[in-house]
């Protein structure tokens, strides 16, 4: 009887590990778990000598979304897209919640051509969904590996310096940090 009650405790507890990985709304990781398994990937990818892309999205004028439609449309429009990023992208990938309309993607060995088409993939098919309005993404991609091997840190903070440029290029775009 005890061990039976171990086993339901260890599952529970595991179970309860997972849920606080994702985040409640899309099912994305959580900014924490985010930054833990990003950690983890920059390391390895130094280890490893391989390489890692970094998106950092953005949905654009989203808040219209919420006042046109009401925020419940507007959480369904994030857990739609999420499921979509997950959806058209092939390889292993991390995607998480970094903040409100805000969500991180790490590609592991995935370099910096790769990493750009998987960001058009993302743009061209994950914003189209009948039935709730449409919304345009904005992407900014940073890569680590060969001349670049900075932080995580400074990974993320060149993919959103790219999704500056693109949010003032005129959004729905693809741009990187200018070196
Ligand atoms: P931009 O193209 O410049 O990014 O414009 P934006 O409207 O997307 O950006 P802004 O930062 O002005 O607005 C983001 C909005 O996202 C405001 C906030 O209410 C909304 N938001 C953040 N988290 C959630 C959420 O969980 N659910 C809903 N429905 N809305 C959210
Ligand atoms: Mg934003
Ligand atoms: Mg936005």
């Amino acid at each position: 009887a005890i061990g039976a009650i171990l086993m339901a405790s260890e599952r529970l507890h595991f179970e309860l590990a997972q849920l606080a990985s994702k985040d409640s709304l899309t099912n994305a990781y959580t900014r924490r778990s985010l930054f833990e398994l990003g950690e983890n990937e920059v390391a390895r990818c130094k280890r490893q000598g391989s390489t890692l892309a970094a998106l950092m999205l953005d949905l654009d004028h989203f808040k219209r979304i919420n006042d046109t439609h009401g925020h419940q449309v507007g959480d369904q429009v994030l857990t739609d897209f999420v499921q979509r990023v997950q959806g058209v992208l092939r390889r292993p990938c991390i995607v998480g919640r970094y903040g409100g309309e805000e969500f991180l993607v790490l590609l592991p060995d995935t370099n910096r051509e790769e990493a750009l088409l998987a960001a058009e993939r993302i743009r061209t098919n994950a914003t189209c969904q009948a039935g709730v309005p449409v919304c345009t993404v904005s992407i900014g991609l940073a890569c680590l590996g060969g001349v670049q091997n900075d932080s995580l840190t400074a990974l993320i903070g060149r993919a959103d310096a790219g999704l500056y440029r693109a949010k003032e290029m005129g959004r729905n775009r693809v741009e990187e940090a200018l070196a």
